[in-house]
């Protein structure tokens, strides 16, 4: 007995040391519903029931919510659907959706700021109602349909939401979570993004199937983030509610507005059934955990801001950026162009002042510029500046972006121009000879670099803009090129363990 007991210790003491050693990579599951029908009342019960189901199961998933969804719950007077959803992360899926002009047409020919502040006119008052309704700050936004645009990004942090949770074509980084636009992406995660289908027979095996095929990819790349997301509407109609109303443009007025077709309540019964078996068969996989918008923030969180930058840093992003650069991914943390741009900035900056570097920087995060470089007319173009003349253009830039909150389409040097990436170039190699030599230079050179991160981002076509409530043929291109600037904010994000 007493021996038995022993081994028993012994035992007990040996599984946590070999089930560490055997730890399967994290694999995080964040799912979302798009909660935005506010025609048939019948999804008001459908998104009840999987929020209370969920909460049963002790899973929380994240309901981004249409302001307009978010007002009629409360004019039906449904408290009990308001509660159950409380229980989750609330998000934010626009304020009217797919009436017209959804926000990519809206913002087809709009620049940064009157983009940006043209966004928060129209959409701050689904904000300030889900905020009235469900009592919080949306913690997410994702757009409707397709109707994706860069100028979004910074309303939307003045707007408190810290998440940009959906997925489309128009900017993504190897299938994972990233940050653009100072806000953390669950976004284009294409080949980690899985939806079981809802239409009954081998839809629960076919879902488990590819669920496992994503863990195991993402187990094999040492874990990750699967993103699954479904409209509540989806187990109840037959047809997307807005599709039936403001298809390929239409814009009918409110008394028009028809009701989609329902689904037979057998087909209802059969979807929650099947979700229900598929929820269950993920949440009991070993590793896996189910985590919303808010803790991924915490997951993800960008670990580059509030670290200390020290010489080493800086003297190897200074020669980073002397030739083709895109964002740099260090142990623990990544920088984007933009992170960069200012630390080197802020360092020289120093230098100009104070003759010496810091002993430790801390990162201003800004974003992109607002519009492609344009070179200065006339006939300057020299090859070389004091460095007086480019300490000066070093101070004025730090003071540019600590105004605007952005990088500067444009450096001036005098009466000439650079480009933004010339300048961290030239920079970055004057930052070097100090760094090395430990003494001013007494003129700069003009340098070039290029950037590879706008790979990333999407070229503007007919294809990448294909949601069905979109004009026939619309597509925006000056949207697609503002999303190119702003890809100097595009990095990893790296998951903190
Ligand atoms: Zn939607």
């Amino acid at each position: 007995m007493r021996k038995a007991c022993l081994s028993l210790v012994l035992i007990a003491a040996l599984v946590p040391a070999l089930r560490s050693a055997r730890a399967p990579a994290p694999v995080y599951v964040t799912l979302w519903f798009d909660t935005e029908d506010y025609l048939l009342p019948q999804d008001d019960d459908a998104t009840k029931r999987l929020a209370e189901f969920l909460s049963q199961l002790g899973v929380r998933a994240t309901f981004k919510i249409v302001g307009e969804k978010a007002r009629v719950l409360e004019r039906r007077g449904r408290s009990d659907v308001i509660a159950a959803l409380k229980r989750h992360d609330i998000g934010y899926h626009s304020n009217t959706h797919s009436q017209q002009p959804t926000i990519a047409v809206y913002l087809q020919n709009a620049g940064w700021e009157d983009g940006r502040a043209e966004f928060k006119r129209r959409e701050q008052p689904g904000v300030d109602d889900i905020r009235r309704i469900f009592g919080v700050t949306p913690v997410a936004y994702g757009q409707p349909g397709s109707a994706w645009a860069p100028q979004t990004y910074p309303a939307l942090r003045d707007m408190g939401i810290r998440v940009y949770l959906d997925e489309a074509d128009q900017v993504g980084l190897d299938d994972q979570p990233f940050y653009y636009g100072g806000m953390l992406n669950i976004f284009r995660m294409r080949s980690t993004l899985v939806r079981m289908a809802l239409s009954g027979g081998s839809s629960l095996t076919e879902g488990q199937a590819a669920f496992d095929r994503v863990h195991a990819a993402l187990t094999a790349r040492g874990g990750g983030t699967i993103s699954i997301y479904y409209h509540p509407n989806e187990w109840v109609q037959a047809e997307f509610w807005d599709a039936v109303n403001f298809r390929r443009g239409a814009n009918p007025a409110p008394g028009e507005w028809k009701p989609p077709r329902m689904r037979p309540a057998a087909e209802t019964e059969q979807a929650f059934a099947d979700f229900e078996k598929f929820v269950r068969f993920i949440k009991a996989k070993d590793g896996v955990r189910f985590v919303t918008a808010t803790e991924l923030a915490q997951l993800y969180a960008d670990r580059a801001l509030g670290r200390d930058f020290g010489r080493a840093d800086v003297l190897a992003i200074a020669r980073a950026v002397q030739k083709d650069f895109d964002f740099l991914k260090s142990d623990g943390y990544a920088l984007s162009g933009a992170d960069m741009f200012t630390l080197l900035t802020d360092a020289a900056a120093a230098v100009v002042d104070t003759k010496k570097l810091p002993a430790a920087i801390r990162l201003t995060a800004i974003d992109g510029p607002a519009q492609a470089f344009t070179p200065s007319t006339g006939q300057l173009r020299s090859s070389s500046f004091s460095w007086d003349a480019f300490g000066t253009a070093i101070r004025d830039t730090a003071a540019y972006y600590r105004v605007h909150r952005r990088m500067p389409d444009e450096v001036w040097i005098g009466a000439e121009n650079l480009s933004p990436v010339e300048y961290l170039a030239t920079l970055g190699a004057s930052l070097e000879q100090f760094l090395t030599s430990g003494t001013l230079p007494a003129g700069v050179d003009r340098k070039s670099a290029r950037t590879t991160f706008e790979r990333y981002v999407a070229e503007d076509s007919t294809k990448l803009w294909g949601w069905i409530i979109f004009p026939e043929g619309f597509h925006a291109p000056r949207v697609m090129e503002l999303a190119r600037l702003q890809a100097w904010t595009l990095k990893p994000a790296l998951l903190n363990r």
